[in-house]
């Protein structure tokens, strides 16, 4: 079987987040479930280097504005079609915005381009290769499905799959026949979504199938309190809609041999740990001390990840003996909040606003806890590092965190099967800050006896956090779908 994934980015090509991962990681989990993937990627600056030397190009003609072709070879593992359109992606920085953080003016466009190039190819446009299904993801392939969805002929299956509800790619209705979609897309059953355009609705309104990247966000999603907008549709496609857990990349995520901590340790040396541990308090320059509970959270700063919400959770709990580190980047009143509470907890809460990929592993390998207290959560990827590193997660119970941490309570320890601690967010902020901290309070009563906290620790380490199974679901979906076509 064969599947073009279509993405905006795949680790370790470019990455501003968790579709990276997943886009990078999956092709390689489906071929042994004989799934054949290729990545179409857009040809950002970063990416066109990496490609390997006897790449082929073809030619697609004019695309939105300049000459756009296709380079397909393989580049750092993956087997990827390039789409290289010069007017659209040779741009330095991020690939949704400009340095200053607004976005780029024409993603419509350049996003357009890679949906119609995805459909291109799933039409014939290259004489070798022939995709049975087309796999979008998220709003930036949003255009992928309908524009097959649209064209007259055969066509391959489609799936798109939602990493996260909360960009929906709008553009502004006027631009429906310059993006080349047909009238009849421009309704409420098609890609129109409150008096714009968006991308994201336009391919969840025409895929053969929809996944997200949990159980429950894709239970959440069909309500009102989840569903942002698209709960309608969502609600009415309910019948192809499921979700299918994230799974992580397991040898660059490995504690047991992961070059990038000070002491690689496994499930039967925990205490080594503690090496780890002091390493990330010189470096934030925490105190020193090896019995205070330490806390971490790798995350964008944005309001999902409810950062406000652990900010103001904050006293009471480091005026116990209790530390914090933070890795993050994103808003900027969130940047300045979190240097703030630092300055005003010197020597227990360490702050480093940016992106960094060593100190993220540094933090799974040696915090006693990582914190994810998300206001929604599709499915998270750093709580499944944590649980692999032996960093007991904190998570409210919502999305892909509650279907990948057991809360302690007192039946799960009795069971030993308690991986972490899991609050219910509130039905308003101030509830969910006082049920975060409480939660942060029973993790340090948990961590406060030795033995619980390393059964946990090694409850977490235990689970399967491999593509594996991840993969074989994507592979029934494949072929469950091409059986009903
Ligand atoms: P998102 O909503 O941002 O995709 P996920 O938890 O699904 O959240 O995935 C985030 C990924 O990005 C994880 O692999 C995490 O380790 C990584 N990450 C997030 N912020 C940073 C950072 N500041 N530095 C290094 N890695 C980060």
């Amino acid at each position: 079987m064969q599947v073009l994934s279509v993405a905006s980015e795949a680790y370790p090509l470019i990455k501003t987040g968790g579709l990276a991962d997943v886009a990078g990681a999956l092709p390689l989990a489906l071929a042994a479930e004989g799934v054949q993937v290729r990545t179409l990627i857009p040809g950002y600056p970063s990416v066109l280097p990496a490609l390997d030397p006897g790449f082929e190009a073809h030619a697609l003609g004019e695309m939105f504005g300049g000459p756009a072709q296709l380079l397909c070879g393989t580049a750092q593992g993956l087997d990827v079609l390039v789409l290289d359109a010069p007017h659209l992606f040779a741009r330095a920085g991020n690939p949704y915005h400009a340095a200053g953080g607004q976005e780029w003016p024409d993603n419509a466009f350049r996003f357009a381009a890679l949906g119609r190039a995805a459909a291109d190819i799933g039409l014939g446009a290259l004489p070798s290769y022939q995709p049975d299904i087309v796999h979008a993801h998220d709003w930036q392939a949003g255009l992928a499905p309908a524009y097959l969805a649209y064209a007259s002929g055969t066509r391959p299956g489609t799936v798109i799959t939602v990493h996260n509800l909360a960009f929906p790619g709008k553009a502004p209705l006027d631009l429906l026949a310059a993006l080349g979609l047909p009238p009849e897309a421009l309704s409420i059953d098609g890609a129109e979504f409150y008096g714009s355009l968006s991308l994201l609705k336009a391919g969840l309104a025409t895929a053969d199938r929809i996944t997200t990247v949990s159980p429950t966000y894709a239970a959440e999603i069909v309500t009102p309190d989840f569903g942002m907008g698209f709960d309608g549709l969502l609600r009415a496609r309910r019948p192809v809609l499921s979700g299918i857990l994230n799974g992580i990349d397991t040898e660059a995520w490995n504690p047991a041999s992961d070059a990038l901590l000070a002491t690689p340790y496994d499930r039967d040396t925990l205490a080594l740990r503690a090496a780890n541990k002091a390493d990330l308090q010189t470096r934030f320059g925490l105190d020193p001390d090896p019995d205070a509970m330490l806390f971490g959270v790798i995350s964008r700063l944005s309001w999902q990840k409810g950062i406000d919400l652990l900010l103001a959770a904050l006293p009471g709990v480091l005026a116990d003996e209790a530390q914090l580190v933070v890795l993050g980047a994103g808003e900027a009143g969130l940047e300045v909040a979190c240097r703030e509470a630092a300055g005003r907890n010197p020597g227990k809460m360490g702050v480093l606003i940016g992106y960094d990929e060593a100190l993220a592993h540094g933090i799974q390998g040696g915090c006693d806890a990582l914190l994810v207290p998300s206001r929604f959560e599709p499915c998270g990827l750093t709580q499944l590092c944590a649980l692999r590193y032996g960093a007991v997660p904190v998570v409210a119970r919502i999305g892909g965190l509650a279907d990948t941490v057991i809360d302690a309570n007192a039946m799960a320890l009795q069971a030993g099967v308690g991986t972490g601690v899991v609050y219910t967010p509130g039905e308003t902020d101030a509830i969910t800050t006082n049920r975060l901290r409480a939660a942060m309070q029973r993790a340090m009563l948990l961590h406060a006896d030795r033995a619980i906290w390393r059964s946990m620790q090694r409850n977490g380490m235990a689970a399967d956090m491999s593509w594996r199974v991840p993969a074989r679901h994507y592979a029934n979906l494949y072929r469950s779908l091409l059986a009903s076509r």
